[in-house]
C-alpha cells in the first residue's frame, strides 16, 4: 500500500510484516505498559503514534515498542535487524516533516519511557539524561538548580531531547548558546546491530579521533549550560530592512546579553489575535513585523540600562515604530508566549504546510512574498479561498524562517503550487530546508553519497527510519 504524503513510494518488500511471533517476542522482553499492539481492537490507542501532530502524516504501524531502557532497545534492534523487520524512532512526535511517524507499517520505537535524568554535575554544569526526557521537564529541572538548558523551542513541552538531538533542533536561544553540535558533550547510541555505543563523554574538550557523536545526532544527548538574568522587549517595525538594520543595532549595543532575536510578520499576529492564549498583544497599532530581543547576562541592572538605550535609540531613529520592554519574570513569560503560540495558532487555522527553512537573512522574507504572490496568481489564497494565510516568522540570528501556509484543507492542488517550488527557491538562494525527503535540495551528489556510505555501514539492510532523508 501506499500512504498520501508519499505517492511515489511503494512498501520495500525486502521488510518483513510483522508476525505473531514477532509480537510474542516483543512481549517476552517489554514490560506490559511497554507494548501497545493493533489486535483489530485498539487502534485508536496507535493513532497518535501513527499520526503526526499536525494531521498530515499518517502511517500504518500495528506495533509500538516503548522500551525502558538502552538493554531493552538494544535487544528491538538487534531483533528487528535479524528479522527485518523496519523501525521508526520517535520521541515526542512534534516534528514538522513527518520524520517520527511511520510511512507504511515500519514499527515505532517511542522513547517515552526512557525518561530518567541519570545525573547533573553542578560543578562542570554538564547533565546527562535518558533520550525521552522533555526538553521542559529538563529546563525546569536545571532552574531549580541555577541553570538552565541552552536550547529551547515552541514544543518543549513534548518534545524529548532525543528528538531534538536527532534533529538537530535550532530553537530560540541558538544565536547565544549555538547549535547541539557544540553542547552535546556526548552521546549514548545503540546500532542498528544492537551493539550499545557508548559515548557519554563529559569532557568538553576531546580531540581524540574521529568525533563519532556529530554523526549519531539522533540518539540519548547530555546537555547543560550557566545562565544568570534574562530580560526581554518586543517591538513594532515597518519593513524587513528595519527588522534587519535592528538586528545589526541589537548586536552592536547588547553584543555579550544578546540571546534570542526572533521576528514575526503582521499575518502571524492576526492569526494569534484570532486564536489568543491569554494576554492582550502589548503593542498597538499596526505593524509590518515585530521583533523579540531577549538579553542574558549576569548583572540585570547593567542588563536592562542596555537594553533600555537600546530602546530608546532605536526609536529615536525611528528604525522601531513602538516598543515594550519586560517589567519582570511574567511579562517576560508572557512576551515569549506570542512568539511560541504562532505555531499553535496556526495550527488552528485548519490544515497547515510548514517549512522550516534556513536562508541568508537578505532574502529572507522574499520567499514568503514569492509564495504569496503564486498562490495568488493561482487565485487560490485570498478570502473564501483555499489558502487563508501565508505567513513567515524564525529567528534572524541564524537566519531561519519558518513558512506556514494555512488551508481549509490539505489540498494536491495546494500541495503542487508550493511543491517543489519551495525547495527550488530555497536551492536557488543557497539555504537548506529541513524536509524527509528533499535532501537533494539543499545537499550536492557528493554529499549525498557520502551520506548514503556512511549509513550503509552502520545499516546495511537499511532497517532504521526507511523512505526518508536519503533519496532512494
Ligand atoms: P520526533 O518528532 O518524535 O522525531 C523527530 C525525528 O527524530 C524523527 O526522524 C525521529 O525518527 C527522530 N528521533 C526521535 N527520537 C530519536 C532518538 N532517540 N534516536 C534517534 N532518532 C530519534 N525546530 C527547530 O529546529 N527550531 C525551532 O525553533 C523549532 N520550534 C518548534 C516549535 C513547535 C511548536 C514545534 C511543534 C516544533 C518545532 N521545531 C523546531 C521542530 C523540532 O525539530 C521538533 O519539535 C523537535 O526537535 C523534535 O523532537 P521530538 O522529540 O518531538 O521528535
Amino acid at each position: 500500500f501506499t500512504t498520501d504524503q508519499y505517492p511515489r513510494y511503494k512498501r520495500n518488500p525486502n521488510f518483513k510484516e510483522l508476525s505473531t511471533d514477532d509480537i510474542d517476542f516483543f512481549k517476552s522482553i517489554l514490560s506490559p505498559s511497554g507494548i501497545l499492539v493493533d489486535n483489530g481492537k485498539n487502534f485508536d490507542d496507535l493513532l497518535p503514534y501513527n499520526l503526526d501532530w499536525m494531521r498530515k502524516y499518517r502511517g500504518k504501524s500495528r506495533l509500538v515498542a516503548k522500551p525502558k531502557s538502552t538493554e531493552e532497545v538494544a535487544a528491538i534492534l538487534k531483533y528487528c535487524n535479524e528479522n527485518r523487520l523496519a523501525i521508526v524512532p520517535q520521541g515526542g512526535n512534534t516534528g514538522l516533516v513527518g520524520g517520527g511517524v511511520p510511512v507504511f507499517d515500519e514499527i515505532i520505537l517511542s522513547t517515552n519511557n526512557l525518561n530518567k535524568i541519570r545525573s547533573f554535575d553542578p560543578l562542570s554544569g554538564v547533565l546527562i539524561c535518558d533520550a525521552g526526557c522533555i526538553l521542559e521537564v529538563l529546563d525546569n529541572y536545571l532552574a531549580e538548580r541555577g541553570y538552565m538548558m541552552p536550547l529551547d523551542l515552541g514544543a518543549k513541552g513534548s518534545c524529548h531531547i532525543g528528538g531534538n538531538v536527532a534533529t538537530n533542533a535550532g530553537g530560540l536561544r541558538l544565536l547565544r548558546y549555538g547549535s547541539l553540535h557544540g553542547s552535546v558533550l556526548g552521546l549514548e547510541v545503540v546500532l542498528p546491530d544492537g551493539t550499545i555505543l557508548h559515548n557519554l563523554s563529559s569532557l568538553r574538550k576531546d580531540n581524540t579521533g574521529y568525533d563519532l557523536k556529530q554523526l549519531f545526532i539522533g540518539s540519548e544527548g547530555t546537555l547543560g549550560i550557566i545562565t544568570g538574568a534574562v530580560n526581554v522587549a518586543v517591538f513594532g517595525l515597518n519593513s524587513f530592512q528595519k527588522v534587519q538594520d535592528t538586528f545589526i543595532k541589537s548586536k552592536e549595543y547588547l553584543t555579550e546579553i544578546l540571546s534570542a532575536f526572533e521576528f514575526w510578520d503582521s499575518g502571524a499576529l492576526k492569526l494569534l489575535k484570532l486564536h489568543p492564549r491569554g494576554r492582550k498583544f502589548p503593542i498597538e497599532g499596526d505593524h509590518q513585523f515585530y521583533v523579540l530581543v531577549e538579553t542574558h547576562g549576569s548583572n540585570k541592572e547593567h542588563d536592562d540600562k542596555k537594553l533600555e538605550k537600546f530602546l530608546e535609540d532605536m526609536l529615536g531613529t525611528q528604525v522601531i515604530e513602538d516598543g515594550v520592554l519586560a517589567q519582570d519574570t511574567t511579562q517576560i513569560k508572557d512576551l515569549w508566549s506570542f512568539r511560541e503560540g504562532i505555531p499553535e495558532a496556526c495550527s488552528k487555522a485548519g490544515a497547515v504546510y510548514k517549512y522550516d527553512i534556513s536562508i541568508p537573512v537578505p532574502v529572507l522574507y522574499q520567499m514568503v512574498q514569492d509564495v504569496k504572490s503564486r498562490l495568488m496568481e493561482a487565485n487560490v489564497f485570498g478570502e473564501n479561498k483555499l489558502v487563508t494565510n501565508v505567513i513567515g516568522y524564525g529567528h534572524i540570528g541564524d537566519g531561519n524562517l519558518h513558512l506556514n501556509i494555512t488551508a481549509n484543507s490539505y489540498d494536491p492542488k495546494v500541495t503542487e503550487l508550493i511543491e517543489p517550488f519551495v525547495y527550488e527557491w530555497t536551492e536557488k538562494h543557497k539555504g537548506s530546508i529541513s524536509a524527509a525527503n528533499h535532501l537533494g535540495y539543499s545537499k550536492s551528489p557528493q554529499m549525498i553519497n557520502l551520506m548514503k556510505t556512511f549509513k550503509q555501514s552502520l545499516d546495511p539492510l537499511g532497517i532504521m527510519n526507511p523512505y526518508k532523508f536519503l533519496p532512494q
